[in-house]
């Protein structure tokens, strides 16, 4: 599961991606991320962890981890194969969602593409080929489509809804965008489509706006009333800063975003944000050892939460001791939690939730 950045040139995309790379994540759980110069691994944030691990008087802290895929060297014209045109939109295919990174800086030493500051050209520069690439699969799937559906009425309902699709598109707008029911939202995503993808908008500014998360930058409302019309988060970072943060210590970092009136930097805010736009969710598990979060995708039963841990885990799953972390913090024990009744005894059906501190019995 991973987060593709994209954007135009020159909208502060790799310095984002130096920050995330620089910030990494323990790279001992993690030995993948030093493979691909492309991907960066970094831990996800989670307060929930200190608290446990003051709980349980653990030796380790181990956060989870989140993978971000630079998609540097999209241009105007990739989908008709300017630049490296279709091997970025390729990339992009391989994501489960997008960061797309909008220069809101202005800085006349760092040259635009296009002359000038345009978040909302930027914006549309960047989906127009995602949209271009989208319509070209859309066109022959319906050709595809249209020739089954003669003999197999069933498809009669799936032809409709590409056309649907494709009038979107042909309209300039993101498949997300459209309404649609559960079925169809199911088979849209079986599709693959570009701008079907989840997406973040990361609003690049400068220093000078953080303090009040972009408020006062013009530019910074032009993209949260775009993304409004996609349902679409948008983060604001100041990229140059956070590669500043990512160099430093834990307790330097929360000094310097003190200094900056900043209760988080903006690198974490993006990284929770992508965490929870790929439908993943944390569960933590605590002793005097270790204090951990793993990820599961939302919905997910105990087993399969269990078999994060370790397969055998999984096919020996007998049943998961379950308590919620606001209880156990709130108590200060497992013991008092177990005397308030709060923790549960949970098998084989049991949903996972997010922030669900597990203790799981198996056989081996
Ligand atoms: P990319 O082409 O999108 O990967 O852009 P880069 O990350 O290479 O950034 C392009 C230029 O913009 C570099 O010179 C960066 O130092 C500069 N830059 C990136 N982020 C910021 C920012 O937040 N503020 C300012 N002033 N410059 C930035």
């Amino acid at each position: 599961m991973k987060l593709g950045i994209v954007g135009l040139p020159n909208v502060g995309k790799s310095t984002l991606f130096n920050a995330i790379t620089q910030a990494g994540a323990e790279s001992a759980n993690y030995p993948f991320c030093t493979i691909d110069p492309n991907i960066g691994v970094v831990s996800v944030p989670d307060k929930r962890l200190d608290v446990l691990a003051g709980i349980y008087g653990s030796e380790k802290i181990l956060p989870t981890a989140i993978e971000f895929c630079d998609i540097a060297g999209l241009v105007k014209g990739a989908s008709k194969g300017e630049g490296l045109g279709n091997k970025f939109l390729s990339h992009i295919r391989e994501v489960e969602s997008i960061v797309h990174v909008v220069r809101c800086f202005e800085d006349p030493n760092v040259v635009h593409v296009d002359g000038c500051i345009g978040p909302l050209r930027d914006i549309e520069t960047i989906n127009l080929e995602l949209i271009f690439s989208d319509l070209d699969m859309i066109e022959k799937r319906i050709q595809k489509t249209q020739k089954l559906s003669k003999s197999d009425k069933s498809l009669v309902s799936e032809l409709e809804l590409l056309n649907r699709i494709k009038d979107t598109l042909e309209s300039d707008k993101c498949a997300r965008t459209m309404d649609l029911s559960d079925d169809e939202a199911e088979i849209v995503k079986s599709l693959n489509l570009l701008t079907f993808k989840p997406v973040i908008y990361a609003a690049n500014v400068s220093e000078d706006d953080l303090a009040d998360d972009g408020e006062n930058n013009e530019n910074v409302a032009v993209v949260r009333e775009y993304a409004k019309t996609e349902d679409a988060e948008v983060v604001v970072v100041c990229a140059q800063i956070e590669a500043e943060i990512s160099e430093l210590e834990e307790d330097e970092k929360k000094a310097f975003l003190e200094d900056l009136g900043l209760a988080e930097s903006g690198l974490d805010k993006l990284i929770k944000a992508g965490y929870s736009l790929l439908g993943l969710i944390s569960f933590l598990t605590a002793g005097p050892k270790e204090t951990r979060a793993w990820t599961v995708k939302m919905g997910s039963k105990a087993p399969q939460a269990a078999g994060r841990i370790h397969t055998d885990f999984e096919r020996g799953f007998i049943r998961a001791e379950v308590v919620a972390f606001d209880d156990i913090s709130r108590e200060g024990s497992m013991n008092a939690a177990k005397d308030k009744g709060l923790v549960r005894v949970e098998g084989k059906e049991y949903i996972v939730n997010d922030g669900d501190v597990m203790l799981f019995r198996f056989n081996v």
